[in-house]
């Protein structure tokens, strides 16, 4: 069975920029309802419980069709969260450093103009969904958009960084203010996580 994973950081460890009781809700409520409905899913075809989640979500056409879209769904949901939650901390933000700094400033000039793209980005998904910073399979980088909850491994794309722009995600401390949350989050990334993803 998938487990809802433990946060390394308390809820309120992200103020100000994201506030306890969001978090609170985002992990304990929504991401453990994707958990719960991925598992609830894998129930009908028991013998997927033991594929990793990033297997199925790389390949969504060789999952059974009856349950596709709740792994595309449910599944994508709950690797993106875990992603998400991985990839915060408290007393993080700045900038990348390392490789990872040199691949964005050969893929992007630099960190501001990553920054600036991967914002408006995430400004401009309508409705619901992901900005990623994802890698393709030569390494090279590139910033996209998911819509709900799919993921880049499903177009063939290593996530290293994601931002969930749902309103579920912000709407109690920004309300219709995305462009303010976004330019929070900046504040509490953290790079060396980030970097392990690659
Ligand atoms: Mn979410």
């Amino acid at each position: 069975m998938h487990q809802l994973p433990l946060l390394s950081y308390a809820y309120d460890a992200l103020e100000p920029y994201i506030d306890a009781r969001t978090m609170e809700l985002h992990h304990q409520k929504h991401h453990q309802t994707y958990v719960d409905k991925l598992n609830t899913a894998l129930e009908k075809h028991p013998e997927l419980f033991e594929k990793p989640l990033e297997e199925l979500l790389k390949n969504l056409e060789a999952v059974p069709p009856d349950i596709r879209t709740s792994i595309r769904n449910h599944g994508g949901g709950h690797y993106n969260h875990s992603l998400f939650w991985r990839t915060m901390g408290p007393d993080k933000g700045g900038d990348p450093g390392g490789p990872l700094a040199e691949a964005v400033n050969q893929n992007f000039g630099d960190f501001a103009k990553f920054k600036e793209l991967f914002s408006q980005t995430a400004a401009n998904i309508f409705g619901s969904g992901w900005a990623w910073l994802a890698a393709d399979s030569a390494g090279k980088l590139q910033i996209i958009s998911t819509f709900n909850q799919d993921n880049p491994l499903t177009q063939g794309l290593k996530p290293l960084l994601g931002l969930d722009v749902w309103e579920h995600g912000y709407y109690l401390k920004y309300q219709n203010r995305r462009p303010e949350y976004i330019a929070a989050w900046w504040n509490v990334i953290n790079w060396e996580a980030v970097e392990k993803n690659g």
